[in-house]
């Protein structure tokens, strides 16, 4: 049911976007490669012309966008994405701020304000680290801004009742790993890939299938590797006809697929900081 869905052409459009690549925590294995990444901020003319022209294609209407990250609340402008986000979306578009939630407590009181003026809900990935949530549930409460723990599009209110929010998480932890040599079965792994289809991501004037090959310059800079990313393996927003084009070309194998070891996944590998090591990624 899920591999159907994921070789289906979506019916609305969605996407995800790194508004900073860097990050204040830097989780080993982060299938974003943001430990290995740069300072490094997104542009929000940039973010504005595509979001723009995203409205034109889909009729100004999305399944979500997810501003993210690297750690989004690092930005200095993030306030501006927030509204130029929504200026091309309506209400009916939900627009998630995805953080680990530690520069959540010391936001300023203009930022709640403009969460819940601007529509966006705050989705916490939960890490075990130490976060300020009376603060952070009492700032959302007054502003009336949806916050919460974040699973997969659902924002899950805080536990109050759980004396030690961050245990749960600990050995939950996924390992990707990479094929250097880029010899996998390219249909099989975007069959069985959770992230086909589903991460999709925009990144510099295109959309991608997933989050990896998007992001994989961190990984290649940093380890002096060649994993190859061509135009072939994502979709020119500002060349493409219309939505329906870019839905058909995200529900379809990329050649980067060759690089994931989809079967060699693994879970309940526990929580840990980045060394930066490469046995982290493959
Ligand atoms: S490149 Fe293909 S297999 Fe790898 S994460 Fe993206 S969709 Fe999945």
């Amino acid at each position: 049911m899920v591999i159907k869905r994921r070789l289906l052409a979506r019916s609305v459009l969605c996407f995800e976007v790194h508004i900073t690549e860097h990050c204040n925590l830097n989780c080993s294995g982060c299938c974003h490669f943001s430990p290995l990444a740069q300072k490094s901020f997104l542009d929000v003319n940039s973010f504005t012309a595509d979001c723009n022209r995203i409205a034109r294609l889909s009729g100004g209407h999305l399944q979500y966008i997810q501003l993210l990250g690297g750690e989004p609340l690092l930005h200095p402008q993030l306030i501006e994405f927030m509204r130029a986000a929504r200026s091309c979306f309506d209400d009916s578009t939900r627009i998630l701020l995805v953080t680990n939630g530690i520069l959540l407590s010391n936001q300023p009181d203009l930022f709640w304000k403009s969460c819940a003026d601007y529509n966006i809900q705050i989705a916490i990935s939960k890490y075990p680290i130490e976060l300020d949530i009376g603060t952070i549930s009492t700032k959302a409460k007054t502003y009336i801004v949806k916050c919460g723990y974040y699973n997969n599009l659902i924002i899950v209110d805080f536990d109050f009742s759980s004396t030690d929010l961050t245990v749960e998480k600990q050995n939950n932890m996924w390992h990707y790993p990479l094929d250097l040599k880029g010899q996998q079965n390219i249909a099989e792994n975007f069959k069985y890939c959770g992230f086909a289809n589903s991460c999709i991501t925009l990144r510099d004037g295109r959309l991608y299938t997933c989050a990896s090959a998007a992001h994989i310059k961190f990984f290649n800079d940093y380890f002096k590797t060649g994993l190859s990313v061509t135009e072939d393996d994502s979709i020119d927003i500002y060349k493409a006809k219309n939505a329906e084009e870019i839905l058909n070309f995200l529900a379809a194998p990329i050649p980067f697929c060759r690089y994931c070891n989809v079967r060699g996944r693994t879970k309940g590998h526990k929580w840990n900081i980045s060394r930066k090591d490469l046995a982290e990624w493959t």
